[in-house]
C-alpha cells in the first residue's frame, strides 16, 4: 500500500482502503476528468483538491480542469447560484450568450480530453453547457450540483435544466435538492477530508496556544461557531443563545468565528450586527480570520465544548462535519444537511430557537459524561459516514454503474 492509502487507512480504516482498492480493480487506467470554475476556493474546489489525487494513487488516470470566464459570465453564473437557490435572479439574453459563449471557448482547449474521457464529472452551473460543444463524446457525463436546489426560481432552473438534460446522470448532495430529470439521478453528499490542515490531529500545545492567542480561558466552557457572517447563518441567535445559557452557566465562553468577506457587503452589515449585539461582553469574541487559517479553525474546534451551528438555512454544513469529527456534539438547526448530521441525542441537537439551543447548552455542560459520549459517536458517525473515502467510493459505484447500464448482476 502506498504512503497516501496507508495514511488514509490509518485515520478511515483498513477496509475503506480496501473497498475503494476492489472498486478501481477493473476501473485500471480508466480516464475520468472533473470540471468546475476555480482551483481554490469554495468547498468544491476544496474535495476536488483531495479526491483527484487519491483516485489517482488508486490507478484511475483522473485529471482535473477548471473553467475561465469574463465577468459577464460570472455575473451569469452567480445569477444562476442565486436562482438555484430561490432568489429571483433573471438571466438576460446577455448573460445567457456570454454563458454559451464562455463554454464553447473553454470547450475549444478542453475538447480533446473530454471527448477522449470515459467518464466526465461536471460541477454545478458554470461548465454544464461544455457538452453541446462535444459533439464526439464518447464517454459517460455527469452533472453534480453541489448547491441547495430545492426550491429554485424556475426560469433559471428551466434554463439550466436544458443543459444537463442530455447528461447521463445528475449528483445531489441530499433527497431534498433533487429535481425531475430524464435521467437517473444519485444521492451523495460532500465529505471532509480527514488529513487536511482543518482536520488533522493536533498536538494540544497547539491548542493551548490558540486559547492564548485569543484570550480564552482553559478552565471555562467555551461554545463556538465557525461561519461566514451570513443571515441565514443566524449569528446573532447564537449570541442570544448564550445569553439565556448563561444563566445557568456563569462561565461559558463564546466564540464567532469567521472570515472577512470582501466580495460580500452584505457580510459586513451582519458583521456590525454582530458586533453590536455582542457589545462589550469579554465572554464573546468575535473573530475575522483570513481564508487560510485552516490550523486556527481546527484548533478552535478542539478547544471548545460545544460546537453551534444555529442555520436557519443549510446546505449541507461542512463546518457540522469538521465539529462532530473532533468528537463535539453538535448544536445545530433544524435544516438542509444539517438534519443528515446531527442525531438528537446521538450526535447532538437539533434546535429551531435560541431557547431551544440554551436549553441544549445547559444539558451538555450540566451532563460531561453524555457530552463525552456523544462526542465519541459523533466522531464515528463522521468516520463512517463523511469522510472523502466514502465520497469517492460512492463516486466509483456510481462509474461502475453508468459502465454497466441496466445490467441485472455487476461482478466486481
Ligand atoms: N470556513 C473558513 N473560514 C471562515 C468560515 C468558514 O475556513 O471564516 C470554512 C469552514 O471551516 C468550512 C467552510 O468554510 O469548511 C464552510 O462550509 P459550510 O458548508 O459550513 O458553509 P458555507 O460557507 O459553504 O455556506
Amino acid at each position: 500500500m502506498s504512503g497516501l492509502l496507508e495514511a488514509y487507512a490509518a485515520v478511515a480504516g483498513k477496509d475503506a482502503i480496501s473497498q475503494l482498492e476492489q472498486l478501481t480493480r477493473p476501473l485500471k487506467g480508466m480516464k475520468v476528468v472533473h470540471v468546475n470554475s476555480t482551483r481554490v476556493g469554495g468547498g468544491v474546489a476544496e474535495i476536488l483538491e483531495k479526491l483527484v489525487p487519491l483516485s489517482n494513487e488508486l490507478g484511475m488516470e483522473t485529471r482535473w480542469e477548471v473553467i475561465s470566464g469574463n465577468q459577464e459570465f460570472y455575473q451569469c453564473t452567480k445569477a444562476m447560484h442565486n436562482g438555484l437557490q430561490g432568489m429571483t435572479s433573471p438571466l438576460s439574453s446577455a448573460m445567457m450568450a456570454a454563458y454559451q459563449q464562455t463554454n464553447e471557448q473553454n470547450a475549444e482547449k478542453l475538447r480533446p480530453l473530454l471527448e477522449e474521457a470515459e467518464v466526465v464529472f461536471i460541477h454545478d452551473p458554470q461548465p454544464a453547457a461544455l457538452m453541446r460543444f462535444c459533439p464526439n463524446r464518447r464517454g459517460r457525463w455527469v452533472w453534480r450540483c453541489h448547491i441547495d436546489a430545492s426550491r429554485p426560481y424556475r426560469p433559471v432552473w428551466r434554463y439550466i435544466r436544458q443543459q444537463v438534460a442530455d447528461y447521463d446522470a445528475s449528483v445531489f448532495s441530499l433527497p431534498d435538492f433533487a429535481q425531475a430529470m430524464p435521467h437517473p439521478e444519485y444521492i451523495i453528499p460532500p465529505s471532509i477530508d480527514p488529513l487536511s490542515e482543518k482536520n488533522i490531529e493536533l498536538p494540544e500545545q497547539e491548542i493551548a496556544e490558540v486559547r492564548r492567542q485569543f484570550e480564552l480561558d482553559p478552565d471555562r466552557p467555551l461554545l463556538l461557531q465557525v461561519s461566514r457572517f451570513d443571515r441565514f447563518k443566524d449569528p446573532v441567535g447564537v449570541i442570544e443563545a448564550h445569553r439565556l445559557a448563561r444563566k445557568f452557566s456563569p462561565g461559558l465562553q463564546l466564540v464567532l468565528a469567521g472570515g472577512t468577506a470582501d466580495d460580500d457587503p452584505e457580510g459586513e452589515a451582519v458583521l456590525q450586527e454582530v458586533r453590536a449585539a455582542a457589545g462589550d461582553d469579554p465572554d464573546i469574541k468575535v473573530l475575522l480570520l483570513p481564508p487560510d487559517a485552516h490550523r486556527t479553525i481546527n484548533a478552535l474546534q478542539r478547544a471548545a465544548d460545544i460546537v453551534i451551528q444555529k442555520s436557519t438555512k443549510e446546505g449541507f454544513g461542512l463546518t457540522v462535519t469538521e465539529g462532530l469529527w473532533k468528537g463535539k456534539p453538535v448544536i445545530g438547526g433544524d435544516t438542509g444537511g444539517i438534519r443528515l448530521q446531527v442525531v438528537n441525542y446521538h450526535t447532538g441537537f437539533l434546535v429551531s430557537t435560541p431557547e431551544g439551543a440554551a436549553l441544549r447548552i445547559r444539558y451538555l455542560l450540566h451532563r460531561r459524561d453524555r457530552m463525552a459520549e456523544m462526542g465519541a459517536k459523533a466522531h464515528q458517525f463522521v468516520r463512517e459516514n463523511f469522510l472523502l473515502t466514502r465520497h469517492l467510493r460512492e463516486y466509483l459505484t456510481l462509474i461502475v454503474g453508468l459502465l454497466h447500464g441496466a445490467e441485472y448482476r455487476i461482478e466486481l
